[in-house]
């Protein structure tokens, strides 16, 4: 079965920086605990950052490959022109590159989800329905895929977040730590980002499934940067693992407006009092 593999995704990196000199850069964020580099496409020269995260379950294995079809797609189409003047996206395409690698190499692995200590990352972040144990690691933040997401935070402040896994085609919204102003314009940004996807919001009663911990990724940033974060789910619910890569194309196709669409939610949401 072919698939996109991480040394794939390295040298798609390399040569987007490339091609595109003084739009894309490329940084290196962190390593994971096979010591694999950790990269971050930095895309555009504005000052209002968003951050777009995926591979965080090895076994999602479309997500990487769309997120560097968006990076093509839009450097192509939107190169020299004002949206990369007043934006920039962060876009990190693989925070689970150890996973990923046993997810696709190793056939009894196929539905793998976790980081190579057996930790799932997605579970792992300190937000308030944290709980320790299991594979959500013995403490908040105990892996350094983990630390390097937060510390690409930190070190670059942004105005929203969207973390991609697999399956539903659907979009995450709801917090249950964040007070109601926060959600209600949670779910105007959901339903505006996702415009024309097909995509459906996911009702708040379904963010943390039943016996299910907190820890998210997403969780994080919008307790620690009150600031917009979503999850959006790609590929139909019953898509098998190993995912067929071919579906990365029709997750492309269906969300490709998708910058777009953030750029001009966050144009017209005054996201900047989203805190108050
Ligand atoms: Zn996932």
């Amino acid at each position: 079965m072919d698939y996109y593999s991480y040394e794939d995704i390295l040298s798609d990196a390399k040569k987007l920086q490339k091609e595109y000199f003084g739009l894309i850069e490329c940084e290196t964020i962190g390593y994971s605990v096979q010591k694999r580099k950790i990269i971050m496409l930095i895309m555009g020269c504005g000052y209002r950052k968003i951050f777009l995260t995926a591979g965080i379950h090895g076994r999602e294995s479309i997500n990487p490959k769309v997120l560097m079809m968006f990076i093509r797609h839009y450097a192509e189409g939107y190169y020299g022109k004002p949206l990369f003047s007043k934006y920039s996206f962060c876009i990190i395409p693989l925070l689970n590159p150890d996973g990923y690698t046993e997810a696709l190499t190793d056939s009894n692995k196929a539905g793998y989800k976790l980081n190579h200590n057996g930790v799932d990352i997605n579970r792992n972040f300190p937000s308030v329905h944290y709980r320790s144990g299991g594979t959500s690691g013995e403490y908040a933040a105990s892996e350094p895929e983990t630390r390097a997401l937060i510390m690409a935070f930190k070190s670059h402040p942004s105005v929203m977040y969207i973390d991609f896994h697999s399956r539903g085609e659907c979009i995450y919204y709801y917090r249950s730590a964040m007070g109601e102003e926060y959600n209600k314009k949670q779910r105007a940004i959901a339903e505006e980002i996702t415009e024309g996807s097909g995509y459906a919001a996911v009702p708040p009663e379904d963010e943390i499934d039943t016996g299910d911990t907190g820890g998210n990724s997403v969780h994080y940033y919008s307790e620690t940067f009150k600031m917009p974060a979503f999850t959006i789910e790609t590929a139909p619910c019953n898509t098998l693992f190993p995912m067929d890569i071919s579906l990365a194309d029709d997750a492309f196709i269906k969300l490709k407006n998708l910058l777009c669409n953030i750029v001009s939610a966050i144009d017209k949401k005054d996201i900047y009092s989203y805190n108050q």
